[in-house]
């Protein structure tokens, strides 16, 4: 997105405005008084800032709500009627888009089921173009539209709004998708990558921006993890870091779809699962025996219902996966650990056995400061966090 629209569309005047409504953003309801406890900042400066807020109708104000002091006093609020984001992520089977206001809260919400990886360029970004459109008609009400998020699967050059390359799209290639939209719809765009996205999304709806040093990871076709450390979302040099996935963890020849072998997400993704369960189904008694088709979701859902066969596919990947982790963990140091929603498909067996696993293969002195949890968020984390990223945006002076 270029500095001259991001200037349109800021809310915040200034850097104590910005101050109050992240303050507010994080820990609402919350009085003036409480502003001015939690930042230091002198009570006539927080007065006046906040009034402009309110006048502005960026805020909103409301009786005996404060949640942070003893005397619940008038909590102080962003206010959701003011304005939206639309934000949309494509990925090779399927492209979900949400309209989040300015409360940060989700208020639509699509999801198409789209086979991507097979269809033209033009012919993506045509699907895409049509999901905003969809999430724009619904939204006439909502006060202003803020801008839009566009999340990619792939590589992005977030400096020129370029998609660079998708490895689970195949003719996703260099394509200047930030420049196509803003030209389509009007309004500023921001390209992020799916991880990010989704460590975004994760962390101001599930850990309410409270927790400085988490991991995401993220459990599908692929497996990538987000991190958060000390307070900063990491996304390394040239936006490419979290391939978990491509960790090397056995010494057996599989070949993985990065070109090389023994990749973490070869031996333990649900594309290698419903591979693995496809090739030992022969001759064996399995509730997926007869299946024409077998995907990564059916093998964890056959272990979820004690199918032999399924769980010991199941129960491999995911000890691998706790190792990998574990050797993140000891390197990183994380207070959190926090696993796609998917995981939990496989059953609660299966999980502990996961996190049993994970704990295990952690240093000791790591052990007792580590929390792991499942994500209880199933769909549109991408799209959330894309949205939440141009509302963040939207916040700094
Ligand atoms: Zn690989």
């Amino acid at each position: 997105m270029s500095i001259d629209k991001l200037e349109n569309i800021k809310i915040a005047d200034n850097g104590t405005q910005a101050l109050i409504l992240r303050i507010v953003r994080d820990l609402n309801p919350i009085s003036r008084s409480g502003i001015v406890e939690k930042t230091g900042q002198p009570h006539a400066a927080v007065s006046r800032s906040t009034s402009i807020l309110l006048e502005k109708g960026v805020l909103t104000e409301e009786a005996h709500t404060d949640t942070n002091g003893p005397r619940r006093k008038r909590g102080l609020q962003l206010n959701g009627n003011y304005g939206y984001v639309l934000s949309v992520e494509y990925g090779p089977d399927r492209i979900e888009g949400v309209v989040t206001n300015t409360a940060y809260e989700i208020v639509e919400k699509i999801a198409i089921s789209i086979d991507l990886a097979s269809l033209p360029q033009t012919e993506i970004i045509e699907q895409v173009t049509k999901c905003i459109e969809q999430l724009q008609s619904k939204t006439r009400s909502c006060g202003i539209c803020l801008g839009i998020a566009a999340v990619d699967p792939g590589i992005i050059d977030s400096d020129k709004g370029t998609s660079i390359l998708a490895s689970t799209i195949e003719e996703w290639k260099n394509v200047p998708i930030v420049e196509i939209l803003e030209k389509r719809f009007k309004l500023p765009v921001k390209l992020l990558n799916t991880g990010i996205s989704k460590i975004r999304a994760v962390d101001r709806l599930e850990l309410n921006n409270a927790v400085e040093n988490f991991i995401y990871i993220e459990y599908g076709t692929g497996i990538a993890c987000g991190l958060k450390l000390n307070g900063t979302y990491i996304s390394g040099h040239g936006n490419l870091a979290g391939e978990l996935g491509h960790l090397r963890v056995t010494d057996a020849q599989i070949p993985c779809s990065c070109g090389g072998v023994g990749c973490l997400e070869a031996v333990a993704s649900l594309s290698a699962l419903a591979k693995n369960a496809s090739q030992a189904i022969a001759g064996k008694s399995s509730i997926l025996a007869g299946q024409k088709q077998i995907s990564g979701v059916d093998v964890i859902r056959a272990a979820a219902e004690h199918d032999r066969l399924a769980s010991r596919i199941v129960d491999e990947a995911f000890e691998k996966i706790g190792i990998a982790v574990a050797g993140l963990v000891n390197i990183l140091s994380p207070k959190i650990v926090l696993f796609d929603n998917t995981i939990e498909e496989a059953g609660p067996e299966a999980v502990t056995m996961l996190l049993r696993t994970l704990e295990k293969s952690v240093l000791i002195s790591h052990q007792s400061q580590l929390e792991t949890k499942i994500s209880s968020i199933k769909s549109h984390l991408g799209a959330f966090g894309g949205a939440a990223s141009v509302l963040d945006e939207c916040i700094t002076a």
